[in-house]
């Protein structure tokens, strides 16, 4: 094969969508695994809809992503000159013509027309024109833009996922290709930015399938190699209607900011159409680079299914090593006020051990700080329910907690066997299930009914930080028994 030369080509209207995120990563994939070239281009002719602000946003959002590219940010709004270059060419050709049609007459045909029930397209008026009515626009100078000439024919694509696609040019409209701003339409941006950066495979969403003749028709007027196509299944919500903010967040930068891990994403984002041929779910970066083929793609949508994505991403949490857990924990007890900076030096050790305990009941980063912030503040909530079920309902608990407080306090080692033998040993003395006493002391300790085993909760929280804990539940159940 050439040298490959793959692009993700993405316009900075709106935030990098997970559909995008998945095209770019499809592509980075392949130009990767080939020792290929991954190319960014900032499709940004649409000027009232782009924005700087959302380039930062898509790029962020790459960078987060880890794709990065070989070639660009080009920006199409910079090469205003080739677009135009070409345009001379296929006007000489006579592979295209001016058009002086005021869109507000064309639009008021276009819309009588589908109230009739018509199917619309342009009638070539301006394709007919005389030299001489031609001369009188033009002195007039009249605003007028350039329409393709679409040649009548059949157009066949051999789609390296759909196979065979026929069209018929019939159903083509005379395209335009430059408007009366002078700016590209993404149709004539597009294809000659493939040619000048010798794009070789446009890898890019299903919903481009019908741009496709029309692109194909301006490579063969130029007299340019057409490139292979690659046309990626689209992305469902749980209800198989194409995805959007209905079914959740579709913005990448979500994702970051509310606790998903690079990785995770990427995993997740991989088998969105995609599968390594086996019902393999969790991948490395490194395993979904070795395994990724166009071949794994699949025709048929697929489905976003965010369960799914949470579940990879508590996968991901459990895989991570503590290290690379604590400056993201660190983020989260920060914003919150809980920080505190010994975390990191000579507690160090201590903390990691806290997130290693808790990072194996984590979905989310915000859970993770969430169950890490009892270990360092009296400041935790208690969840109401398990307050119902495991507090306000065992009678004179408050004197219970006292008595395993002040036997908790005589133990010399704080290790598991030590605090286990303990607490069953003051379960049996007050005669209640020691079933009763680790709920609630889980829940005094953690604010929460479910978490990490309590033995070992209790070795990693240590003596003084158990007690102090206790203190506050005797408090709270004194309060609220008055
Ligand atoms: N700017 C187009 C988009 O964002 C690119 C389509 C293409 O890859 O050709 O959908």
């Amino acid at each position: 094969m050439d040298e490959v030369r793959v692009r993700f080509a993405p316009s900075p209207t709106g935030e990098l969508h997970v559909g995008g995120a998945r095209t770019a990563l499809f592509n980075w994939f392949f130009a990767r695994k080939v020792g290929g070239t991954f190319i960014l281009r900032i499709e940004d002719t649409d000027v009232q809809r782009s924005s700087e602000e959302m380039v930062r946003v898509i790029l962020d959002g790459l960078s987060w992503l880890g794709i990065d590219w070989d070639e660009g940010p080009y920006f199409q709004s910079k090469r205003l000159d080739l677009y135009h270059q070409y345009c001379r060419q296929l006007l000489a050709r006579g592979a295209a013509y001016y058009c002086y049609c005021l869109p507000e007459r064309l639009q008021k045909e276009k819309e009588i027309a589908i109230k009739e029930g018509r199917a619309w397209k342009y009638d070539r008026r301006c394709c007919r024109l005389s030299q001489e009515e031609i001369l009188s626009k033009e002195m007039a100078k009249s605003s007028r833009t350039v329409r393709f000439l679409v040649p009548a024919g059949k157009i066949v694509m051999e789609d390296l996922i759909h196979k065979t696609i026929e069209f018929d040019t019939q159903n083509i409209e005379d395209f335009v290709l430059l408007r009366s701003d002078g700016l590209p339409t993404y149709h004539l941006g597009a294809v000659v930015d493939d040619i000048e950066m010798q794009i070789t495979h446009v890898i890019r969403g299903d919903d481009h399938i019908p741009n496709t003749p029309k692109q194909i028709l301006l490579y063969n007027a130029l007299g340019k190699k057409v490139p292979l196509f690659a046309h990626l299944p689209l992305i469902m919500g749980s209800d198989r209607k194409r995805l959007s903010k209905r079914h959740g967040a579709t913005s990448v930068i979500y994702y970051k900011e509310h606790g998903y891990l690079s990785d995770a994403m990427v995993n997740f984002l991989a088998l969105l159409g995609w599968s390594p041929g086996d019902d393999r779910t969790l991948m490395s970066r490194k395993e979904l680079l070795e395994l990724f083929s166009l071949e794994g793609v699949s025709k048929s949508n697929s489905i976003f299914d965010h369960k799914k994505l949470e579940w990879l991403n508590s996968q991901y949490i459990n895989l991570k090593p503590e290290v690379e857990l604590l400056p993201l924990v660190k983020e989260g007890l920060q914003k919150e006020g809980c920080w505190q900076p010994s975390m990191e030096r000579e507690e160090r050790d201590w903390f990691l051990k806290v997130i290693q305990l808790v990072k194996t009941r984590s979905r989310l980063i915000p859970d993770l700080v969430a169950s890490s912030l009892p270990f360092l503040s009296l400041d935790y909530p208690y969840d109401p329910e398990a307050v119902q079920k495991h507090l306000l309902s065992i009678e004179g608990l408050s004197a219970y907690i006292r008595k395993l407080q002040e036997r908790l306090n005589k133990l010399e080692s704080f290790d598991q066997a030590s605090v286990e033998q303990c607490l069953r040993e003051t379960a049996e003395e007050l005669s209640i299930s020691a079933a009763k006493l680790i709920h609630a002391t889980r829940v005094g300790l953690t604010g929460k009914a479910v978490g990490p085993g309590i033995f070992e909760l209790l070795e990693v929280m240590g003596k003084e930080r158990t007690l102090r804990r206790l203190e506050r539940l005797v408090e709270f159940l004194d309060s609220s028994n008055r």
